[in-house]
């Protein structure tokens, strides 16, 4: 018998997924240094993003979601996720 597992909010990642000791791995979309990667629903494997290409898919997902607040979170993003990077870097 299969039994579906849920993921509760609780359980879910606060922090993008960092790839800093994988220093050799580039972007899929500019092939920048790879900083974050980012699966998409079902669309196949995660995709290795520099940290500018990261920033712009961000951008782009919350225009697309036409989230009220899309503007004052892009303000903040850039900031939060180069502090993330920087803690992964030491941790
Ligand atoms: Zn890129």
């Amino acid at each position: 018998m299969h039994r579906k597992k849920t993921i509760h909010w609780s359980m879910r990642r606060t922090k993008a997924y960092m790839l800093a000791t994988v220093p050799t791995m580039t972007c899929c979309r500019c092939g920048k240094p790879a900083a974050t990667q980012w699966r998409v629903c079902a669309d196949g494997p995660p995709r290795l993003l520099c940290v500018e290409c990261d920033i712009g898919l961000n951008a782009a997902i919350l225009k697309w979601m036409g989230h009220p607040k899309a503007k004052r979170l892009m303000a903040d993003y850039p900031k939060t996720l180069l502090a993330s990077l920087q803690g992964s870097r030491h941790g």
